[in-house]
């Protein structure tokens, strides 16, 4: 008997998987998702490690993020997306029909859209755990309006841009912003620079470290350690901002698809394609510029378009 072959396999089951879905079971294209399991946090991706989602539109009140990812979900399979909690450990796009291999599973592919998401890297500092979401988080711009930080001093680790785009976000909030870099420099770019140096509520103290993040339930302050000194000392912050990049969620793609030097998915300008015809990126996976759910929401929507296009030209029904 011959061995059935999905029409597309979405991998992934963040806001850009799920909306993938969305748009595949509506076309008829019966999707087969692997939502995963451990890469990346759990299933639903990155909003599933936040608290209240303020800037998905259509929530005016808004969402938790977990809630949000749990309507995805429904309406992905409220039209027929078949799922399985497993992560992807190993691809084959060498070869058509495309082979993909999950924790118990294996299927066969005319087409895959990856939308495994980036994973925000952390320190690892002791307070972490506890604090997590109680004051830490890894994204301003979906936590920062949170009632708590209002009118408060607040901290962002990292000298890059996303770490100047995240400081600059929260002056609107807060009353003082410390941006803590490790260098006595900025790596973002000159713009940026400039940006967070001329913005007054903006104090960056250089060449100084995360040591740990003060509180009991929540987090009161900082301790701080200046690496060319050795003296240690606390200030106090409402919040700890982590922006010191992200990992994209592409272990089992190298060598299979191009990535860039960061091991994000390069996709032709325009469009959600990749470099091997019938593979499509969406989310994050692909975009470390905006990373909004919104945003990975609306390129799940054109992976999916393109998919659909993308099938029907090789007469696959
Ligand atoms: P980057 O890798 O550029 O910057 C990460 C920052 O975090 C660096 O300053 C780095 O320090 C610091 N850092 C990393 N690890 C640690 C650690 N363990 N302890 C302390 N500090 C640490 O990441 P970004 O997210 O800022 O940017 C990613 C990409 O996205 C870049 O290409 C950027 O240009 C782009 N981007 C563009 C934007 C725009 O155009 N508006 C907005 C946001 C991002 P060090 O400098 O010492 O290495």
């Amino acid at each position: 008997m011959a061995e059935d072959v999905k029409k597309v396999v979405i991998i992934g089951s963040g806001p850009a998987g799920h909306t993938a879905a969305i748009y595949a079971a509506r076309a008829n294209m019966e999707p087969f998702m692997y939502e995963g399991y451990v890469v990346g946090g759990s299933a639903g991706g990155q909003l599933t490690t936040t608290t209240d989602v303020e800037n998905y539109p259509g929530f005016p009140e808004g969402i938790g993020g977990p809630e949000l990812m749990q309507l995805f979900r429904k309406q992905a399979a409220r039209f027929g997306t078949e799922m399985v909690a497993e992560d992807v450990h190993e691809v084959d796009f060498s070869s058509r029909p495309f082979r993909i291999k999950g924790d118990k599973t294996e299927v066969l592919a005319h087409s895959v859209i990856i939308s495994t998401g980036a994973t925000a890297r952390r320190m690892g500092v002791p307070s972490e755990e506890k604090l997590w979401n109680n004051g830490m988080s890894a994204c301003a711009v979906c936590d920062g309006a949170l009632p708590f930080f209002r009118n408060k001093p607040l901290a962002v680790i990292g000298g890059g841009d996303t770490a100047v785009e995240e400081a600059s976000y929260l002056t609107k909030f807060g009353t003082v912003v410390y941006m803590i870099h490790r260098r006595d420099q900025l790596r973002a770019s000159k713009i940026m620079q400039e940006r967070a140096l001329n913005n007054e509520k903006i104090t960056i103290l250089w060449d100084t470290v995360l040591e740990d993040a003060v509180g009991d339930e929540f987090v009161t302050g900082a301790r701080l350690k200046n690496i060319k000194t050795n003296e240690t000392h606390e200030i106090e912050v409402a919040g700890i901002f982590y922006a010191i990049g992200h990992t994209p969620n592409t272990q089992p793609f190298k060598g299979q698809i191009d990535l860039d030097d960061s091991g994000y998915i390069i996709v032709h300008p325009g469009t959600q394609a990749t470099n091997v015809a019938g593979v499509f990126a969406a989310g994050d996976v692909h975009d470390h510029k905006y990373r909004q759910a919104v945003t990975a929401a609306g390129t799940g929507c054109a992976a999916s378009l393109e998919a659909e296009r993308w099938l029907s030209e090789q007469g696959i029904e």
